[in-house]
């Protein structure tokens, strides 16, 4: 019978039984389905960060200054200042980050310099800003150890990173030093010896960069230890000041690219090339975070036979001014 009806009727009938169907099935039309979508107006996707830990004391946001609390109370709190002393101050208080970004060396403490003239302090601290506008974009909460060339000793980065918790704490260098010429970027990511998070994003990151870096260069200059490790002190405990000091977050010291030597030296006075390492920073704390995913480029551990280079003390350390007055 149905074979009678014109093919319009029939595509009419088939679907009026649809209708009821559904009517039947869903107890409602297939016009309230398409009344029920989802609010297309908020278009924010959910941050993949969530919360900001809250379980260490906090910091002091002081006129760019990020000072972690040790004490006292609302009005006039105790915190470490840059040059690891005391002081009461009165300030907006940061109770977490979910990353703390800390560019290495400020103040009198330049760093490596380049021969094309570039200051390492100050490529560490363009990179962690960059770093820190992409990452609060991903819906972080970012604090950096120095906002500013303000000289911070190593005491006082890590008391941050423990006063504020945060999920990775990232240390941001330029290496300097002999290299032999390579044919993949000279990056190194030192981990903490003991902590699995530490060395897995160090994985990941270590990636990230060589694949951020890549295609800016067909050479480049490169160390004997272009990887992952974590580098051990005399004690067997972990080397660098930042990565022992901040002991219970994971932790991390870069040394994306070999600022010593060309193409990097000049390769790193470009905007677009730094704006890449911080984009592979961002890409690296997203991707640790979504995945267990663990990178590579794993080498076994160094033992130190060097000092770390000086710097990093107390010594002939000045605190800002506005500080010293209390
Ligand atoms: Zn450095």
């Amino acid at each position: 019978m149905l074979a009678r009806l014109p093919p319009l009727a029939r595509l009419a009938l088939a679907s009026l039984v649809l209708v009821a169907l559904a009517w039947a099935i869903f107890g409602r039309s297939v016009e309230d389905d398409i009344a029920v979508e989802p609010d297309t107006t908020d278009t924010t996707e959910p941050s993949v960060f969530g919360l900001a830990p809250t379980s260490g004391a906090g910091a002091v946001l002081l006129e760019g200054l990020v000072l972690p609390i040790t004490g006292g109370e609302q009005g006039a709190w105790t915190v470490l200042t840059p040059c690891a002393n005391t002081a009461t101050v009165d300030g907006e208080r940061l109770a977490g980050a979910h990353v703390v970004i800390d560019p290495g060396h400020g103040g009198r403490e330049t760093g490596a310099i380049g021969p094309s003239g570039v200051v390492e302090a100050e490529l560490n601290l363009d990179v962690a800003l960059k770093a820190k506008a992409l990452l609060e974009e991903e819906g972080a909460t970012v604090a950096l150890t120095r906002n500013d060339d303000t000289r911070v000793t190593l005491e006082t980065r890590a008391a941050i990173a423990q006063a504020l918790d945060p999920l990775l704490f990232i240390s941001i260098h330029h290496n300097g030093g002999p290299t032999r010429t390579a044919d993949r970027p000279g990056v190194q990511v030192y981990h903490q010896h003991q902590t699995p998070e530490s060395a897995r994003f160090a994985g990941v990151l270590f990636e990230q960069l060589q694949e951020a870096m890549a295609p800016f260069s067909d050479t480049w200059s490169g160390g004997n230890a272009t990887g992952v490790r974590s580098r051990l002190g005399e004690d067997g405990g972990d080397f660098y000041g930042v990565l022992r000091g901040s002991e219970g977050v994971p932790a991390v010291l870069a040394e994306a690219l070999y600022m010593s030597d060309e193409p990097e030296a000049s390769l790193l006075l470009r905007d677009d090339v730094r704006q890449a390492e911080a984009q592979a920073i961002t890409d690296a704390v997203v991707a640790w975070i979504q995945s267990p995913y663990a990178g590579g480029g794993y080498l076994p551990p160094l033992q130190a036979t060097e000092s770390a280079g000086g710097g990093g003390g107390s010594a002939g350390c000045e605190d800002p001014e506005i500080l010293s007055a209390g």
